[in-house]
């Protein structure tokens, strides 16, 4: 257990967390404020974002609406994070969809669009935070991978390619600036109860008539615990990962999966 004088360490440093309207990453938010860290929330729709930025508190929450896979977007809103909270200590790359199809009806928009989000918005985004955290000489940066990025799996190889490839990311900036009190590790759940699972299971029942106790039967079956991941578990390791004590932590995927993955 991290104690609260520790957490209190990341008081007044400055996050940024992309896809911060709902899900994973309004949790991770929420998990930043709570220990004081001032949060850049960064997402395509305004109004959620601006729902999140009003619970968190305009002197901790600054929402921004951003397309990650757009380096203009990107650039503008890193220079409106900054302009308001200063350097950017701490990145988490949270934005991401997924998408279902077979390998033949994988066509080149699917397969763009995923990389575009789950990889060059990663990649994006960390070309802009790294150089605060070089300055600073301090920096956490915590990718969202997925269990899909440790392993294959059939009818979602877009998507498991693009995390695939966040984890190759992630191991080669963790080597580069090991030396430079910056980390870069990527957390890698399985199936979450947020709306991106909602969606898989409204493709399962509409493609396969199986009922959505079925669908979502199906999906935990995986998963030796039997049952789907809280969004409040991710965002507890992302803050480990971001709390005092965790420096040696660098270049890790971390999979949290009930033991799906091993
Ligand atoms: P979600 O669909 O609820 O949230 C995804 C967020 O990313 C949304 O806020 C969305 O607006 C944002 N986003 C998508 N495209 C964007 C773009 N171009 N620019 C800016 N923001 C964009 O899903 P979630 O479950 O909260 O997923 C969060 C992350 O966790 C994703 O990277 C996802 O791949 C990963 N993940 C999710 C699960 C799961 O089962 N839910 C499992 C493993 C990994």
């Amino acid at each position: 257990m991290t104690s609260s004088s520790e957490s209190s360490r990341l008081a007044g440093l400055h996050a940024v967390v992309t896809g911060a309207n709902r899900g994973i990453g309004a949790v991770i938010a929420a998990a930043l404020a709570a220990d004081g860290v001032r949060v850049s929330l960064l997402g395509r729709d305004a109004r959620t974002l601006e729902r999140v930025a009003q619970e968190l508190g305009d002197s901790r929450a600054l929402a921004l609406t951003t397309d990650v896979t757009d380096s203009t977007s990107v650039r503008s809103a890193f220079a409106a994070a900054r302009e308001r909270f200063g350097p950017i200590q701490i990145l988490i790359n949270n934005a991401g969809q997924a998408a279902s199809a077979k390998f033949t009806e994988t066509d080149e928009a699917l397969w763009n669009r995923l990389i575009a989000v789950n990889l060059n918005g990663t990649y994006l985004c960390s070309r802009q935070a790294v150089p605060d955290m070089l300055q600073a000489g301090f920096g956490r940066i915590v990718n969202m991978a997925s269990i899909a990025g440790l392993r294959g799996a059939p009818y979602i190889s877009a998507y498991v390619s693009s995390k695939h490839a966040v984890i190759g990311l992630t191991r080669s900036l963790a080597l580069e600036y090991a030396a430079r009190n910056i980390t870069v590790n990527a957390v890698c759940p399985g199936y979450v109860d947020t709306d991106m699972v909602k969606n898989a299971i409204a493709n399962i029942v509409s493609k396969t008539g199986r009922s959505e106790s079925e669908a979502l039967a199906a999906l935990v079956s995986g998963n030796p615990q039997r049952r789907l991941i809280e969004p409040r578990e991710v965002a507890d390791t992302v803050m480990w990962l971001c709390r005092p004590g965790s420096e040696s932590v660098t270049g890790q995927s971390i999979a949290l999966a009930g033991g799906e993955v091993t």
